[in-house]
């Protein structure tokens, strides 16, 4: 008797035939019946190097079927998987792994250096999904699963992304992926047959949940690639093959630089979605020249992830909104002493609701300090509703600077200098200054051909936004440092007077 939520044997039981997986590179085809089998056979063949209920496995791999085979063997085995980053060296991945004890490494071909650097020194056994994988779990017999799955269990671990600089595993619960699956479910109209895109790296929340797990559930077909590339996905499009997306701002970016993105048909797929970053309105207004509309979306690794979304109906009407909050999540909006605020006034956004990160592994202080005394997560950003309900963000409260007693919301001065014709991207930080306390610095990557240009840019914000807003400082940057889901790293930006 499996259970309910064992999505690879219910999709089995209901429609063994529809396809699971298609791996792009290769046009290979997994059904849900192959998926099952492969999943099941790869639960005794962990079962057989020692791995039972509660132990950690880490994974070190790209987007790959095999990841998820191995994720939903956990689930059959109560096994905890944790996808580690592979952007990290050894020394990075190390301290992680001593943070959540694994008994066994998987890896694939790119990363096996990696990996085998980062658990030799823990004696860690390795297992490797391009050598002996295969074989071993085509040998296995199948594992029979488990006929419960509580929804507050650990199924896997996601280390926060670091633009703070500090990781920490997130639990992640059945009941987590449940409730996010509803939520996506109903806030983009999701159909059974519907197809998505897996190229979003899957040591973040976003690589498993949007919108593959959704997807699966519903019966539907992941295209998967090992990371992001703007022409197979034109070309899916283009195919009619691609039903619902979600991107983060630099994905977006990429696909309107790609040749083939000017002749392509947008209005094919159905529905795009975009988080995990401010959303520049230039690449809203881009897309929906060309009918497509691009739902901005506001999620955190602890909030499973997604928590807000726009609707295709306001996007534009309310561009630089992240929506309202979706079905199973509430939101409020907390002043510094906690108490909440009112409509149009700018706070922390904390959440509350069934789908929310029960806390950080085995960290109860960090734990204890992530929700307020009422039970509320607090989310670190700040951000208003506006009268209709609407959420605006306006970064991370510790981005925020203060500039001659005035608050400065980097996010919103980056977007006045996205809009303008020479700057492909903008990030902004407040740095120390005598007279001020703190001014504006603006790191900015130049469109292609265009000239550096201070001044220009200084007056392009002065008639956009108040003068205590306007950078004093404008550095230019072929590049910025950034997590792997194209993230600015802040703390690891220059300071003026650095040599650039
Ligand atoms: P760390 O916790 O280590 O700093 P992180 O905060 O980047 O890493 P994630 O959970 O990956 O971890 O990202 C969540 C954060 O991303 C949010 O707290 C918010 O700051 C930002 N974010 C997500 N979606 C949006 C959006 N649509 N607009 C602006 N910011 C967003």
């Amino acid at each position: 008797m499996n259970s309910l939520l064992d999505i690879t044997a219910r999709r089995a039981a209901i429609e063994p035939d529809a396809i699971a997986f298609h791996v792009v590179e290769t046009g290979e085809q997994i059904d849900y019946r192959k998926l099952e089998q492969r999943s099941a056979c790869a639960a005794s063949l962990l079962q057989d190097r020692g791995i039972a209920a509660g132990d950690r496995v880490a994974i070190l791999c790209r987007n790959r079927v095999e990841f998820f085979e191995l994720l939903f063997a956990c689930a059959k085995l109560g096994a905890i998987l944790v996808p580690l980053n592979w952007r990290m060296p050894a020394s990075e991945l190390v301290q992680l792994l001593e943070d959540c004890t694994p008994v066994l490494m998987v890896t694939g071909a790119e990363d096996r250096d990696t990996a085998h650097a980062a658990s030799d020194p823990m004696a860690m056994r390795v297992l490797d999904l391009d050598d002996d994988y295969n074989r071993l779990r085509d040998a296995a017999r199948p594992h029979p699963g488990r006929d419960s799955w509580p929804g507050q269990e650990c199924w896997y671990l996601i280390y926060t992304s670091g633009t703070t600089g500090k990781p920490k595993g997130v639990i992640q619960t059945y009941g987590m992926a449940l409730v996010n699956s509803i939520n996506i479910g109903q806030a983009i109209g999701l159909r059974g047959t519907d197809s998505t895109l897996n190229f979003l790296p899957l040591f973040h929340t976003a690589g498993i949940n949007l919108h593959t797990l959704p997807v699966l559930f519903g019966g539907g077909t992941i295209h998967i690639l090992p990371g992001f590339e703007a022409g197979p996905m034109l070309e899916l499009i283009n195919a009619g093959a691609l039903d619902v997306f979600i991107g983060v701002p630099a994905v977006y970016r990429e696909l309107t630089l790609h040749p083939d993105f000017a002749k392509t048909d947008l209005t094919r797929l159905r529905h795009w979605s975009c988080g995990g970053a401010p959303l520049p309105d230039i690449l809203v207004e881009t897309f929906a020249a060309r009918g497509a509309i691009v739902c901005n979306g506001f999620g955190m690794t602890e909030t499973g992830p997604t928590a807000f979304l726009v609707d295709e109906a306001h996007a534009l009407e309310k561009i630089g909104s992240v929506g309202k909050t979706q079905i199973l999540v509430e939101a409020r909006i907390a002043g510094p002493d906690g108490a909440v605020l009112a409509a149009e006034e700018t706070g922390e956004i904390q959440f509350h609701g069934p789908g929310l990160t029960p806390g950080y592994w085995q960290r109860p202080q960090e734990t204890a300090e992530l929700f307020t005394r009422d039970g509320w997560l607090k989310s670190g950003d700040l951000g208003r509703f506006d009268a209709d309900g609407y959420c605006f963000v306006a970064g991370r409260i510790k981005e925020m600077y203060i500039s001659g007693g005035e608050n400065v919301y980097p996010a919103e001065v980056e977007n006045v200098l996205a809009d303008h014709p020479a700057v492909q991207e903008a990030a902004v930080t407040g740095v120390p200054d005598e007279k001020w306390g703190e001014v504006g610095c603006a790191h900015i990557i130049l469109r292609q051909g265009a000239g550096r240009d201070a001044e220009a840019l200084a007056d392009w914000c002065r008639e956009r936004l108040a003068a205590y807003k306007v950078p004093r400082h404008v550095l230019f940057a072929h590049d910025l440092p950034r997590t792997a889901a194209g993230k600015v790293q802040k703390h690891l930006l220059p300071q003026p007077g650095d040599r650039e």
